[in-house]
């Protein structure tokens, strides 16, 4: 196969092969028109060569798929333009009044809800606190459609032109089953929340964690757009990565993959909330950087607030002051980055590491500043050569505009035009063949 030089690298010749025996003609179509999805995506605006070589797909396959996109209202005429002698050729676009999706960002303090046209640009936005105590699913699922609805009005929207809501819950989610299975700050066990969201907003709803969400945000809006292998690293309260490998999602068995915040990084360290010890949470989580200016100086002021969002800004005013416990804790922090780093960056050898959450947002650029001086001691010398280390490129809420994604595969999938990416077609496949063998 001859690997063009677009936007999206195929995969290569080893992995093709290997899948090719258990690939159907069907899952192959799903992943044509998730590339093309992508790709469009990607370029805004794109005739169908220009789609043809930034996927690698033929001239064929693309003009299919653009047919069907097409009749189905997702794809667009943008215009049309001289091709220099022959016919006029015809420039596509998503449409973005095909209707909307939302993404919602349940965490643990607060709800923020992003509506998103076909073109996945914000239109509209909404935001509240959410007391810890809040946490009865079904008075939770009227908070969260109450905030949707302010949403859609703020974007001048009623709600039947929403198509599909992707709500993203901490904890542990499943997102085939429509369940949180655990959500340990709320002692939620197997919750059935899906529908319970589905029912108080009255649109069909998929739930999933914010680390797949951030990672597949992406993979279809960041790094994901130009390398296959990418971690995205969250720093906020709470300490994960969302992973791709080989340009397809990572889930693991029961969807917990990238828990990296809850890998040990100083053996019979901190406590960590989960309750174990030494975690990398307990270190690079905010609460973990309080503790950490707790031991460079406990009678630092920034520690008599116990607001965590304004200690990291506090902590931000006083790098850009010189204050030296706030240096210090830099410093210190930077070296426990670098050793959490570099244990991800050995594991699964990735292209690009991409940093996000709102500790990030605030402190990124001095604390990736001084992580990067110590990165090479950690990691093996060709992993390092080859890996980046950047700050997120994904504009905006990436856990809302991920679950956005997710909704616009639910909405694809919905009207009969599937766009999964490999790993999800097959696992649908093996599903399938194990619901049928149950039934047999
Ligand atoms: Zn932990």
């Amino acid at each position: 196969v001859e690997r063009t030089s677009g936007i999206l690298p195929a995969a290569g010749p080893g992995t093709q092969k290997q899948d090719m025996k258990k690939r159907t003609s069907k899952d192959i179509r799903n992943e044509s028109r998730f590339a093309l999805l992508r790709g469009l995506y990607s370029l805004g605006t794109a005739t169908r060569q220009e789609l043809a070589s930034a996927t690698g797909l033929s001239f064929a396959t693309i003009a299919n798929i653009v047919g069907e996109l097409i009749d189905v209202g997702v794809l667009v005429e943008a215009g049309r333009e001289d091709s220099g002698g022959g016919r006029p050729v015809t420039r596509l676009r998503i449409s973005p009044a095909r209707g909307a999706l939302v993404g919602v960002d349940i965490a643990e303090t607060y709800l923020h809800v992003d509506v998103y046209d076909l073109a996945l640009d914000v239109i509209g936005q909404a935001e509240s606190e959410l007391p810890i105590d809040e946490n009865e699913p079904a008075s939770l699922a009227r908070r969260v459609a109450a905030l949707v609805d302010q949403a859609a009005s703020a974007a001048g929207i009623a709600r039947e032109g929403i198509l599909r809501v992707g709500v993203s819950l901490p904890g542990q989610v499943d997102p085939q089953r429509g369940v949180s299975v655990f959500a340990p700050n709320w002692d939620w066990h197997e919750v059935r929340i899906q529908s319970l969201l589905s029912e108080a907003i009255g649109l069909p709803v998929d739930v999933d964690n914010p680390l797949r969400a951030i990672a597949i945000a992406e993979l279809w809006f960041g790094a994901g757009r130009l390398v296959d292998n990418v971690a995205t690293v969250n720093l906020g309260t709470g300490v994960g990565a969302g992973l791709a490998v080989g340009g397809d999602l990572v889930r693991g068995t029961s969807n917990t993959a990238g828990e990296w915040g809850h890998t040990t990084l100083i053996f019979g360290g901190r406590l960590c909330r989960c309750g174990r010890q030494g975690c990398v949470e307990a270190y690079l989580g905010v609460p973990g950087l309080q503790m950490t200016m707790a031991e460079v100086n406990a009678s630092h002021d920034l520690l008599t607030g116990d607001r965590q969002r304004e200690f990291v800004s506090d902590v931000a005013k006083g790098l850009a002051e010189g204050d030296p416990d706030c240096i210090e804790l830099l410093e210190v922090t930077g070296r426990y980055f670098a050793a959490a780093l570099g244990n991800l960056i050995n594991f699964i050898n990735p292209d690009h590491v991409s940093v996000l959450g709102w500790t990030a947002k605030v402190l990124g650029p001095e604390l990736l500043r001084v992580t990067q001086t110590y990165l090479p001691n950690e990691v093996l010398p060709s992993a390092g050569a080859a890996v980046q280390v950047e700050l997120s490129s994904v504009p905006g809420n990436s856990v809302t505009l991920g679950m956005a994604t997710f909704a616009l595969e639910g909405f694809l999938e919905q009207v009969g035009l599937p766009s999964r990416g490999p790993t999800a077609a097959r696992a649908m496949a093996s599903r399938k063949r194990s619901v049928e063998a149950a039934g047999a």
